[in-house]
């Protein structure tokens, strides 16, 4: 059965890579002191693995391949029914609340995804044959259990300029050469998430694409560790209290996310690895569809985030001895009205969803728009509820050192107290908790990531534009009152 345990994937992942972290170069990552770094975030991807391994949620982290007959993770899925797109959903929130930050694979997933009628489509047009390609790879990552990656924001340079009117050509990725085996690519995709933790990739355009674009329109698989690639570890906020002597000041010490910039220097690309080459009138699609699942995806993920701010900031009411007041009761229903509404969205464009002529299915667009619009919001109101919830001492208490320190400890443990029998520690970590998802590292998962992961909230006013069909409705009023 081609499921890693979560032990053979970390082992899996200890490949030599060309990564930078803070000005040096360090190819054996997991050797590093800045490993501290690093390890919340492979910590996260584990998790996938681990919970596909457990009974109880079996029957939402694995699916039944339809290409192998295999089981599979569920990320790595080729939806077939309605009923896969809904488990998706609910999958995401469940390793949301799992981990409370970005579990990294639902980049690939959502690309493989879009893919599989794309390739279809353009086969059936031009007779070539990317699908029959793109199948061979996906079974291939199946069989291994592999961590994908998707990669598609491009530098992009002059905002103002489309990417064959660059000064600097290489600011969109594309295609600078080919022969008989394949292509040579060079450009960068940044804000890569999990790209360090995958053992693959797959590159997608940024944007449609416009004729005399064609090198722009370019797809494909690649090891992470190709050659020609580079990868930067990207900073977060208060990333290095994940290197001080306690853990408690992280917030979240066993999980995070992991965000890369990835530079492409004339990477080789073979033939059966390529799936798209130049066909432009494809790339909108194909940038659509992905950004439609992704989209979907938020509607789970940042639910089971959501879910687990709730409990943090419902339990420290408790421990403040403030959860009778009315008007926390009302903050906490007013966090968690917010946060179902998220996974109303997430599970009605699953609901709404129908079958590719390629056989795969796919999400609704305007619904999974919606929902991602939403994700630009609420996320920001329940943290500031929880903030709220918690008060001003997250972002004033003293380190960890000071509350462990002989001399002061105990001053601070006295003055930290709040109702009998409550644990200064556990109230502690609540508050670090709540300080790191509102404005540490994992402010980026449920903050910075809502806003603009899936896309920034203009391009999916863009697509709802497109699809709320504003004709039908004024037709609707027309009829009604009799205006012709
Ligand atoms: Fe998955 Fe959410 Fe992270 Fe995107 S932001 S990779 S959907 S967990
Ligand atoms: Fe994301």
């Amino acid at each position: 059965m081609p499921l890693k345990s979560p032990e053979e994937y970390v082992e899996s992942i200890k490949r030599e890579v060309n990564l930078y972290m803070f000005g040096e170069k360090i190819s054996e990552f997991w050797k590093h002191p800045n490993f501290k770094i690093i390890e919340p975030s492979m910590n996260t991807v584990s998790k996938i693995y681990e919970l596909a391994q457990m009974d109880e949620y079996k029957h939402l982290m694995t699916a039944t391949s339809h290409l192998t007959g295999e089981t599979i993770n569920r990320f790595t899925l080729i939806h077939q029914s309605v009923e896969d797109l809904i488990n998706k959903v609910k999958m995401q929130r469940l390793v949301g609340q799992q981990t409370a930050c970005c579990f990294q694979r639902c980049v690939g997933f959502d690309t493989a995804n879009a893919l599989w009628s794309v390739t279809w489509e353009m086969d059936r047009k031009y007779g070539t044959n990317y699908h029959k390609r793109f199948k061979n790879y996906w079974i291939e990552v199946q069989r291994g259990d592999l961590m994908v990656a998707g990669s598609m924001t491009d530098t992009k340079g002059d905002r103002g300029r489309r990417p064959n009117n660059q000064t600097d050509p290489d600011q969109y990725l594309h295609i600078v050469d080919e022969d008989d085996n394949g292509i040579i690519v060079r450009g960068a995709k940044i804000h890569q998430t999990g790209f360090l933790n995958s053992h693959r990739a797959i590159i997608m355009p940024t944007l449609r694409l416009r004729p005399g674009e064609e090198e722009y329109a370019v797809s494909f698989g690649v090891n992470t560790n190709e050659k020609g690639i580079t990868m930067i570890y990207g900073r977060q906020s208060c990333d290095t209290r994940k290197m001080e002597e306690g853990k408690l000041d992280i917030g979240n010490y066993k999980y995070g996310g992991q965000e890369i910039f990835v530079i492409f220097d004339d990477v080789f690309v073979p033939h059966d690895q390529i799936f798209m080459k130049g066909e432009i009138d494809f790339s909108g699609e194909l940038v659509n569809r992905f950004a439609g699942f992704h989209r979907q995806s938020y509607g789970g993920c940042k639910v089971g985030v959501g879910d687990v701010l709730i409990g943090a900031a419902s339990l420290l009411s408790q421990y403040q001895g403030v959860d009778g007041a009315s008007h926390i009761r009302d903050k906490i229903v007013e966090m968690i009205h917010l946060n179902e509404t998220l996974f109303c969205c997430g599970i009605a464009c699953s609901a709404q969803g129908f079958q590719r002529e390629a056989g795969n299915y796919e999400m609704d667009m305007l619904l999974a728009n919606i929902c991602k619009q939403n994700v630009t919001r609420f996320p920001y109101e329940i943290g500031r509820l929880a903030e709220d919830v918690a008060g001003g001492i997250i972002c004033t208490m003293p380190s960890q050192a000071d509350f462990d320190s002989e001399e002061i400890g105990p001053l601070l443990k006295k003055y930290l107290t709040t109702c009998d029998g409550v644990s200064v520690k556990s109230r502690y970590k609540l508050l670090r908790f709540i300080e790191n998802l509102s404005m540490g590292v994992a402010s980026l998962s449920y903050k910075t990531e809502s806003l603009h992961g899936a896309g920034s909230p203009q391009a999916q006013r863009i697509m709802i534009s497109r699809q709320g069909n504003l004709e039908e409705k004024i037709n609707l009023v027309k009829k009604i009152l009799d205006i012709k």
